[in-house]
This record gives C-alpha cells, sequence and structure tokens, in this order.
C-alpha cells in the first residue's frame, strides 16, 4: 500500500487526468481536482459537525461493514472531503486514514450530491486511469459512491464501496448505498445535536457555577457591610447602633428569665483638655488604647460599646449592681494604671441594674447616666452605682 496515512498535503497538485470538467482548476497554482458551487458553505458544515479526526465510533464502522457485506466489495469507506483531504470516518479494507484530496474518487462524487458515482472500471475511465490509486496500490478498478447530503445541501463526502476487480452493482445495491447514505447523515445529525446539548449543558454548568460564586461574593460584601454597620470604625468595639439592640435584648431576655442585667457608663476624664493640649490625633489615639484596655478585662458573656465622643458602655448580662461596680472597679484601674506616654488617664464610671421596678432599658440607661455623673461629681476616676445616688 503506498497511502501515507495523515497527509497533510496542501500544496498545488496537477492533475494527470484529462480535464473534462467545467470545475476542474486548470493551473498548477490550484487544486487539481474539482470543487462544488457551495464549496465554502460545504466545508463550513463540515466543521460544524467536527467530526473530521474524531475517534472510530461504533455506528459509522457498522455502516460501512454493512455496505461493504452489502454490495460484496472488500473495500467500503466513509470519506469526510475538507479543503485538500479526503479523511476516513470508517474503514473496511483499506490499510489508511486519509488520501489527499485530488486523487480521491469521492470529489467527483459530491459534485452529484443526488446521484450514486459509479466506476465500473477505472482504468477504462479517463478521470482515473492515472490516479495513482489505480495504477498502484490498492489497485483500485471498482468504485461506487453515494454522497453524505446534509439537511441544508453540502455533500461532506460519501459512503463507497471499492473492489480491485471491475465489476457492477445491482439496482438494489445502489439503492442500499443510497438509504446507507441517508442513515449515516441522520447518525451525523444526532451526534451533532447530542454535542450541542452537551455544550449547552456545560455551559449551563458554568453558568450556574458563576452565579453561584456571585452569590457568594455577595453574601461576603453583605457580611462585610453588616459588621460595618455594626462596627466603631475608630476604635473597632461595637458602635451605637448596636448598643441600642444589645440592650433591648439583654434587658427583654433579663425580664423574660427573671434574672439581672447591669449597665456600666464609662466616660474618659477631661478629654476635651487632652484633646486641646495635644491635637486630636492624640486624642484618637488614646480612645483607642482606652478602648483596647477595656476589652482586655472584658469577661466572654460582657459587650463593650463605643456609645459615642469619648463615652463608653458595656452591658453585662446575668450580673448583679454589686458585680458590676466590681467589674468597673477592674476597668477604672487598667485605665489608670496603663503607662501613658503624655498625660495620665482616667476614667469615671456610672454602674446600675435591672430590678423589678424598672419599666424599660432606658430606664437603665438613664440610672447609670445618673451614676455617671455622680461619679464625676465627686472627684472623677471612680465608680458610683444606682445607690450611691440616693
Ligand atoms: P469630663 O471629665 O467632664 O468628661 O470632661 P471631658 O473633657 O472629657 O468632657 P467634654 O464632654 O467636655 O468633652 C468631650 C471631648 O471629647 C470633646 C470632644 O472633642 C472629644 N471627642 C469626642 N469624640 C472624639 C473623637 O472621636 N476623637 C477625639 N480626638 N476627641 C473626641
Ligand atoms: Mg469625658
Ligand atoms: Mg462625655
Amino acid at each position: 500500500m503506498t497511502l501515507v496515512p495523515r497527509i497533510r498535503a496542501r500544496g498545488p497538485i496537477v492533475s494527470t487526468a484529462r480535464q473534462n470538467c467545467g470545475l476542474w482548476r486548470r493551473t498548477a497554482l490550484t487544486p487539481s481536482f474539482p470543487i462544488p458551487g457551495n464549496e465554502a458553505n460545504r466545508l463550513r458544515a463540515l466543521g460544524d459537525y467536527d467530526i473530521m479526526d474524531s475517534l472510530p465510533e461504533q455506528a459509522y464502522d457498522d455502516f460501512a461493514k454493512l455496505a461493504s457485506a452489502i454490495c460484496n466489495t472488500p473495500i467500503a469507506l466513509i470519506t469526510l472531503l475538507d479543503d485538500h483531504r479526503q479523511w476516513f470516518k470508517a474503514n473496511v479494507g483499506l490499510d489508511a486514514s486519509e488520501t489527499p484530496r485530488s486523487q480521491a474518487f469521492c470529489t467527483h462524487s459530491i459534485m452529484n450530491p443526488d446521484e450514486v458515482m459509479t466506476v465500473e472500471d477505472a482504468t477504462l475511465d479517463q478521470r482515473f486511469a492515472s490516479n495513482p490509486l489505480v495504477t498502484s496500490d490498492p489497485h483500485i478498478r471498482f468504485y461506487a459512491g453515494a454522497p453524505l447530503v446534509t439537511p441544508t445541501g453540502e455533500a461532506l463526502g460519501t459512503i463507497c464501496v471499492i473492489d480491485r476487480e471491475p465489476r457492477k452493482l445491482t439496482a438494489t445495491q445502489v439503492e442500499a448505498l443510497r438509504i446507507l447514505s441517508r442513515e449515516i447523515v441522520v447518525q451525523l445529525e444526532l451526534r451533532h445535536s447530542i454535542a450541542t446539548l452537551e455544550r449547552a449543558v456545560l455551559d449551563q454548568e458554568q453558568y450556574v457555577e458563576c452565579l453561584q460564586e456571585y452569590q457568594r461574593d455577595m453574601e461576603r460584601v453583605r457580611t462585610n457591610l453588616e459588621e460595618l454597620s455594626v462596627t466603631d470604625v475608630l476604635t473597632g468595639v461595637q458602635n451605637r447602633r448596636s448598643f441600642d439592640r444589645k440592650l433591648d435584648e439583654e434587658c427583654a431576655r433579663a425580664e423574660r428569665y427573671g434574672t439581672v442585667c447591669s449597665l456600666l457608663m464609662i466616660d474618659i476624664d477631661h478629654f476635651k483638655a487632652l484633646n486641646d493640649d495635644f491635637s486630636h490625633a492624640v486624642g484618637d489615639e488614646n480612645l483607642r488604647a482606652v478602648s483596647q484596655l477595656l476589652q482586655s478585662e472584658l469577661r466572654a458573656q460582657d459587650s463593650l460599646f463605643r456609645y459615642g465622643g469619648e463615652e463608653f458602655a458595656a452591658i453585662l448580662p446575668g450580673t448583679t449592681l454589686k458585680g458590676a461596680f466590681v467589674i468597673g472597679e477592674r476597668f477604672r484601674r487598667i485605665v489608670q494604671r496603663a503607662p501613658w506616654r503624655r498625660r495620665a488617664i482616667t476614667v469615671s464610671i456610672g454602674a446600675a441594674s435591672m430590678d423589678e421596678n424598672m419599666k424599660s432599658p432606658r430606664d437603665l440607661l438613664q440610672d447609670a447616666d445618673r451614676a455617671l455623673y455622680h461619679a464625676k461629681q465627686h472627684g472623677r476616676n471612680r465608680v458610683s452605682t444606682t445607690t450611691d445616688c440616693t
């Protein structure tokens, strides 16, 4: 066999066959084979089927075997013609996977898509007598090819049968080839539809994945926004908004379960003077430092908030007024004892607790404020409770 598998010869090939067709290309610069009038569409359609150089598939192999059996030929092929070669999608009896298009009998078959082209003896046909496939291996004598015509009229290739002896087909065999060619196109269409569907499913999966990623992004943004909306930017502790919510929650809980809840209002002493003497930036720095000190003394169940300005609040669920005083003292001490760089900083603290007479969180807040005022009035750097105010 002299066929060269996987030839990609795109160069000009001068035909030695007599030019007996109006579509023969006549110069050495153009292909030496007939080209259908709808060649551009035909190549586009072939590309759409995405079948050239695909792996063998049982259905096509079976069609080729059937053609060989029905026509009783040693060779049967399903050929597809691109711009420069014929490639075999299925192959019975030929030891090659493709040939140059210039040598392909099928390139003549596709010129008449409605006909089964029959060459009874290639040596007697001026188109093929000097064809290398006739003059040497595989020594083709007989050829019959039924074009594979798409629903839009493009002949992509053929189902063809080949023999090394001259011969004829019966009308029934010719009709069988015609039927097989139609069935192969149905198979091609099916294959194309499946590939399109698979692509659509893949696209949809990717789309769903994108959507899920987008949702995760949105969730992250929402969480960040939520955190931002409850956090004080300067100190990083919870802000006034979350204080109001938390105080309502904890007072309601204490009322429901008959437990206690205490509140500390913590105000930095003479903070205005610190700002005035050292700048607002130094004031900010010290505000952050105080918040960190208070946080370091916070128990797991307690929460610290920046209530506003240089004022903090601590909600102490399940803590009595006495307990709140102790926690307040810890806060006061840690601030007083911190190694302040410019000027000693102290805080005054007012402590109040929910009792059975208390009507609302607002009452608790007012009580704590009153206690804080008491602490300010009685020398600052101290913790006062509501009992001190009576
Ligand atoms: P007192 O001991 O009575 O609490 O005196 P004070 O100076 O701390 O209280 P006052 O209410 O007179 O002043 C509070 C100061 O806190 C005034 C304001 O400029 C300052 N302040 C409030 N918020 C901020 C802030 O975010 N950064 C800085 N640097 N200063 C702030
Ligand atoms: Mg103050
Ligand atoms: Mg204040």
